[in-house]
């Protein structure tokens, strides 16, 4: 039997599809990954080859080595073929009186996690993934200091399927002008929950969840992963501070360690049931000006890969998924643990 549930967060309908449902071991990865070799010359991300990237804005080198060449263990460079560039004004413009546009102001960064070259996020020693949370961070605040900018979107696409060519691990940043519109939803219906019921509704959420213990895959003392209700896709996973705090650039260095810890223990674990899987993740925050808000609660959103979305999806907004939430987070809360170190 089929269910549609809604995320009370987001207000999206999903299709829970009973009759397609599969079982949680069905989703692994059946084709074998190629071995990617340590060091690939032609890659533009790998040690040697810095004067392939655009100058680095931050690095974390060994001491005595000089900006752009070897010695680094994480660089953010300007993304070559940026989606924004940092030049042009906030003016919106009309044409035709109908039409708007304004200049592509952004800026667009890589961060390359790694000088290994088939080094993978889910494997990394903890001591890295923690480099890479304190990075985001640190990347973050900087722009928000800059008043052109009201967004600053964390993401990283893992895979082909997630829109990536380069398997060089890195994850990137968009820092934009305008608010998007996802996040303009998201902030709007947080709000309205809050204005009808006085709370937050992400607070909301993981207290439920707790309660339920259904969906609940890890819980530390700082955050609470677990599958969402309504999940979009087969194993989406979201990680919750249970801190009440509106925008990522709130939290402190560790904060961001503890949270980098979660966030690697989590893809570990997922990495060990489903294989070498496709995902993105996204850190979503609220703007810079709406930073301390009552009702808005910044959140990892993990959505691997697996299935593809098609014309219904596109048409209604309405994702149909696979799998059951409860299902998906009992396979995936007997594994961490067993392949993940506690730390
Ligand atoms: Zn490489
Ligand atoms: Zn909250």
């Amino acid at each position: 039997m089929s269910e549609l549930r809604q995320n009370r967060a987001t207000k999206r309908w999903v299709i829970v599809a009973g009759e397609r449902a599969r079982r949680p071991d069905d989703f692994k990865v059946k084709e074998v990954s190629k071995s990617l070799p340590a060091h690939d010359p032609l890659c533009p991300f790998c040690t040697g080859n810095e004067a392939k990237t655009p100058a680095e804005v931050l690095a974390m080198r060994v001491p005595g080595s000089s900006a752009n060449s070897p010695g680094w263990q994480l660089r953010v460079v300007p993304n070559k073929f940026p989606a924004l560039r940092p030049v042009g004004d906030l003016e919106r413009r009309e044409e035709h009186a109908f039409f708007r546009k304004m200049d592509g102001l952004g800026i667009h960064e890589v961060i390359i996690e790694s000088p290994v070259h088939n080094e993978n996020i889910a494997t990394m020693t903890y001591r890295k993934v923690e480099q890479i949370m304190l990075t985001y961070r640190e990347r973050y605040l900087h722009l928000g200091a800059d008043t052109r900018f009201q967004q600053v979107t964390i993401f990283r696409n893992q895979g082909q399927r997630a829109g990536t060519s380069l398997v060089h691990p890195h994850s990137q940043l968009i820092a934009t002008p305008i608010v998007p519109s996802n996040t303009r939803h998201l902030l709007e219906e947080a709000m309205r929950y809050y204005d009808d019921r006085g709370s937050c509704v992400f607070c909301d959420m993981i207290r439920e969840e707790l309660k339920a213990k259904k969906r609940v895959v890890l819980e530390t003392m700082d955050f609470v992963v677990f599958e969402p209700y309504a999940s979009r896709v087969p194993f989406e996973t979201w990680i919750v501070p249970r801190r009440h705090n509106a925008s990522f650039g709130n939290i402190s260095p560790g904060e961001a360690r503890k949270c980098a810890r979660v966030l690697r223990r989590i893809l570990g674990s997922m990495y060990q049931v489903l294989g070498d899987f496709d995902y993105n993740y996204m850190i979503c925050t609220a703007p810079f000006k709406d930073a301390n808000e009552s009702y808005y609660h910044w959140h990892i959103s993990i959505l691997p890969r697996l299935t593809t979305q098609a014309g219904f999806e596109l048409g209604s907004g309405i994702y149909i998924t696979s799998a059951f939430p409860e299902d998906t987070a009992k396979y995936l809360a007997q594994s961490i643990g067993v392949g993940s170190r506690k730390k």
